[in-house]
């Protein structure tokens, strides 16, 4: 097996599990056009995609493991670019990603990096790294090492040559519209798992669960992620994870706003699509019209000779269960699914939670490779030692394989939900990664603070411009498990609007502390507390420290409460409305004390038919539906008596500005200037907006 079908093999990069998709090297040598030969092409609308940009494409939908270096059009050169110093802070390079490779020398990094080597020895000493010759062998620890210190992103990859490549059991996400039974469906699922029946059904929450066939000795993983709208960014994150989508339909509903969304996430990763229909046990179920409903939406089932196969389920009588777990099954065997068994292994996070015996906990799910207890691992810029791994049902066990979800021990802080788990040879080694790793993400969240920053400084001065200031809401987030509160975080940004600015100042995991309280009144926050138990003394410090804190299990209640404080805060929009019309009915003139104002002026004797005509509010003329005049008013008067406003029915004399044109049918309108607060709106699928 050559390199890149290793790559291959492990996944990186490609996201087409079918072979044939995988352009050969020949393929690749014999691509020689001119540039002016491609820009002509590539102008063309009608022009078939080429192989390598068909293949881009499909890549850069993928999950993280797919980003690609930005190839540039200048020519490759032979000495290293050495950027100059400052740069380096630059946005563009702290997106820049190179792949490392374990046994890589220091030439070949300094190569892929741009950076010299001088510049690297010097890291390497700083480190405590013995620097050998630039054709020495270094670690791939290292070398993320290294590029984490010149604020370089890497994809390690990792060759499968020499290992044992296997069938692995699929990882599955159910997704759908909110009612349609996804919740039910998975706890039907997870009922027919041995494992779980053996541990007498599962308690405890972890993200996810495996279903094993004794039969056939395969399994199916499920994830099990929520399944509200709010969720998407963590739906998108499950996508990146997950081989196959379960695409529940309640038979009684049909395609609903949710189905369409989750259509657009299975497609935008790529993953190919099971539909369970459930509820078909309801007398209104109506099978034939999803099935029609789905086709409309160019979903092309296998009945009408597509490959996108299609169970009939009703999880409330656990009916069809099977016919779904074998579908799921086939589709595996399709996409021939396969990872390296043996080896260090790599695994994501799935969920994230800290308890009170146990210190942080993660559950994650093994890629590639096995997990080995007593192993060092490096999770995004955490580490640890692997106290205890424990399967689904809370039974320890000392190792896992790919796709297998396990509950890990031992680690030194909370992780995130998709970070990336990898083993590394020692502690020195796992401290050493987190706190390059550490240094570099704070130097990222420091540019992007400042992008940030930046970005909203000329919003603000535009919207001065516009009329209003912005005002910041501050929000602090805590959750039961990582993965929420980052969902939560992201559902409440998107209730950010132009004159409301939603800034989540902390997130984290557990109970509202006195330290949370202490935060929020520093920075005038109030709390969202989602999923987590709400204490009376807590909430007693709460109201002492005048700290608004909002408490709820259901996101779409934390967002109607959030919207309506936004709403509340909201400075609003200052408009011109109609207070109130009069008409004129007959004109008098009053000559002017001086020659000079040889017309005098003309003072409209009017009836206000609507609302109300006020001294401060600014008139307009009409005659015959056009606009006259607009201006302010120079005298209401009542009865010979100056008055503030004159309600409908009444009579009065007015005079307007400049205006001595009046006749008898103009209409006088009287303008008033009102603020206009911006609108929470929520549809019908649960998705909510502030609209200004
Ligand atoms: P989710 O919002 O998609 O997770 O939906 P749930 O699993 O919470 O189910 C919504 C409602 O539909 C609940 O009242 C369930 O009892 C009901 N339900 C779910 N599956 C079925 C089914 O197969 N048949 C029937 N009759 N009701 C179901």
């Amino acid at each position: 097996m050559n390199g890149v079908e290793a790559l291959r093999q492990e996944g990186f990069g490609f996201s087409s599990p079918n072979h044939e998709s995988f352009p050969t090297l020949t393929s690749i040598r014999c691509f020689h056009a001119s540039r002016e030969t491609l820009a002509r092409r590539k102008e063309d609308p009608d022009r078939q995609l080429s192989h390598r940009e068909l293949k881009k494409q499909t890549v850069k939908t993928k999950g993280k493991f797919s980003k690609r270096e930005k190839k540039t059009d200048k020519p490759p050169v032979e000495a290293p670019y050495v950027p100059p110093r400052l740069q380096r802070l630059a946005k563009g390079l702290a997106e820049k990603t190179v792949d490392v490779f374990e046994g890589m020398t220091l030439l070949e990094f300094s190569k892929r990096t741009g950076e010299s080597l001088a510049v690297l020895q010097s890291i390497l000493l700083n480190v405590g790294e013995t620097v050998g010759s630039e054709f020495d062998a270094i670690s791939i620890d290292v070398a993320e090492l290294l590029a984490m210190e010149i604020g370089i992103n890497v994809k390690r990859q990792h060759t499968t040559e020499g290992s044992q490549i296997l069938p692995r059991p699929p990882v599955v996400t159910v997704m759908g519209h909110v009612d349609h039974g996804k919740t039910s469906l998975l706890d039907a699922l997870r009922n027919t798992s041995v494992a779980a029946k053996e541990a007498g059904g599962i308690t405890q929450h972890v993200g996810a669960f495996v279903v094993g066939m004794p039969d056939s000795g395969t399994s199916i993983t499920f994830l099990d992620t929520p399944g509200h709208a709010a969720f998407s960014e963590m739906r998108a994150r499950g996508a990146a994870v997950t081989d196959i989508v379960v695409l529940v339909v309640a038979a009684d509903d049909g395609v609903m706003p949710q189905t369409l969304e989750a259509i657009a996430h299975a497609r935008s990763a790529n993953v190919p699509i099971v539909v369970a229909i459930n509820k078909c046990d309801k007398p209104g179920a109506n099978p034939e019209r999803v099935k029609n409903q789905l086709a409309a939406e160019g979903i092309e089932l296998e009945d009408i000779g597509g490959n996108v196969q299609v169970v009939e389920v009703s999880a409330m009588k656990s009916t069809g269960l099977d016919k779904l777990e074998e579908a799921l099954l086939l589709e595996a065997v399709d996409m021939d699914l396969k990872a390296r068994v043996e080896g260090p292994a790599q695994a994501y996070v799935v969920e994230a939670r800290l308890d009170k015996g146990r210190g942080p906990l993660a559950t994650i799910i093994v890629k590639a490779g096995t997990l080995v207890s007593g192993h060092h691992v490096v999770i995004g810029s955490q580490w640890g030692r692997l106290r205890a791994i424990r399967d689904m049902a809370g039974k320890q066990t000392d190792r896992a394989t790919p796709a297998m979800p396990v509950e890990i021990e031992g680690l030194k802080g909370l992780p995130m939900a998709g970070d990336d788990v990898i083993v590394v040879e020692s502690e020195e080694r796992a401290k050493m990664l987190s706190e390059g790793r550490k240094r570099k993400y704070e130097r990222d969240r420091l540019l992007k603070a400042e992008e940030a920053r930046v970005a909203e400084a000329e919003k603000k001065e535009a919207e001065s411009e516009e009329g209003f200031i912005r005002v910041e809401l501050p929000i602090i987030v805590k959750s039961d498990v990582q993965g929420t509160a980052q969902a939560v975080a992201d559902a409440l940004r998107t209730l950010n609007s132009p004159q409301v600015f939603v800034n989540i100042v902390h997130s984290g995991v557990g109970a509202v502390s006195h330290s949370d309280l202490e935060r929020a009144q520093a920075c005038g926050a109030c709390i969202v507390a989602f999923n987590v138990k709400g204490g009376g003394s807590g909430n007693l410090s709460a109201a002492q420290a005048s700290v608004k804190v909002f408490h709820h299990r259901v996101i779409y209640h934390l967002l109607e409460d959030i919207g309506k404080l936004i709403v509340e805060k909201a400075p609003g929009v200052s408009e011109l409305e109609v207070a109130g019309e009069a008409e004129v009915l007959s004109i008098f003139k009053v000559l002017g004390k001086r020659r000079s104002e040889e017309d005098g002026v003309s003072i409209a004797g009017c009836k206000v038919m609507d609302g109300r005509v006020c001294r401060s509010g600014m008139m307009r003329l009409l005659r015959s539906g056009e606009v006259l005049f607009e201006g302010s008013c120079a005298s209401l008067k009542r009865e010979k008596q100056d008055v503030e406003q004159v309600g409908k029915g009444n009579e009065c004399g007015l005079v307007m500005g400049e205006w001595n044109d009046f006749r008898v049918g103009d209409v006088i309108q009287c303008m008033e200037a009102v603020i206009r607060k911006p609108k929470f709106v929520s549809s019908e699928s649960g998705a909510v907006r502030i609209e200004c």
